[in-house]
């Protein structure tokens, strides 16, 4: 299994999960040509994609759909598409887990498995279930939203409204939040993907910080990668079959 994440923020969200058999992308939340640029740096294209799940409809993840009208789009929009909500949806080897998400439009995680790997997606939350901590504990790869620091977010000028809306239970993860979750449910972690990183809000540096002193809290050691996404940036982990 081989991790692309193509861009991640608010500028935009995608990822590939390449296993041995499918190429599955994450969310469509930039244009066609900036997608087909991504998919060329890998020698792929848009006909190699053969599975699309969506996390949710907000523009920053789903996007210029239409170009994609004959792919196979997995989500509640596509009646013809769906998948079944906390159960295993199997592709031969591949297994798709979706799981509901906290956020405030229908959002949900993804919990993808092929040949004993798994991949765990993670995005758009203002909390994390304790019954989803299990799919972080069982991950090889996750990709985490680390949103936002809270005294960075109250120093943006952004809105009053806006502040209690990222911050609130349908909003998103902050640093803090999501490296706690990490610390309680980390199992055989490989690599970490920091994900949906505020450039107003947020800075790596911050998020670095945060996840040192949340760990070394609960006396707990980093035994993997952390990798962040961000903008015109292709992250990867993982390694491809040889198939
Ligand atoms: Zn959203």
């Amino acid at each position: 299994m081989k991790i692309y994440n193509f861009i991640s923020g608010s500028k935009g969200n995608s990822t590939l999960v390449r296993c041995d058999d499918y190429n599955i992308l994450i969310d469509i939340g930039n244009t066609k040509k900036y997608l087909l640029e991504c998919l060329s740096n890998i020698n792929l294209t848009l006909e190699d994609i053969d599975i699309i799940l969506i996390t949710h409809f907000h523009t920053d993840h789903f996007k210029e759909a239409k170009y994609l009208e004959d792919l196979n789009i997995y989500s509640r929009l596509n009646k013809h598409h769906d998948l079944s909500i906390n159960k295993d949806n199997i592709f031969n080897d591949v297994i798709i887990k979706p799981f509901k998400l906290s956020h405030d439009d229908e959002c949900y995680g993804y919990q993808i498995k092929d040949n004993n790997e798994v991949y765990t997606h993670i995005s758009d939350t203002g909390l994390l279930k304790e019954e989803y901590y299990k799919y972080i504990k069982e991950a090889d790869y996750l990709y985490l939203e680390f949103n936002h620091d809270p005294q960075l977010l109250q120093r943006t000028d952004r809105p009053a409204l806006v502040k209690r809306r990222i911050s609130s239970t349908k909003g998103h993860l902050s640093n803090q939040e999501a490296a706690v979750i990490l610390a309680q449910s980390n199992g055989k972690l490989k690599d970490l993907l920091v994900a949906h990183i505020s450039e107003e809000a947020n800075d790596i540096d911050v998020i670095a910080q945060e996840i040192n002193k949340v760990f070394n809290d609960f006396e707990k050691e980093i035994d993997f990668n952390i990798q962040y996404t961000g903008f015109m940036k292709v992250s990867s982990c993982g390694k491809e079959s040889d198939k």
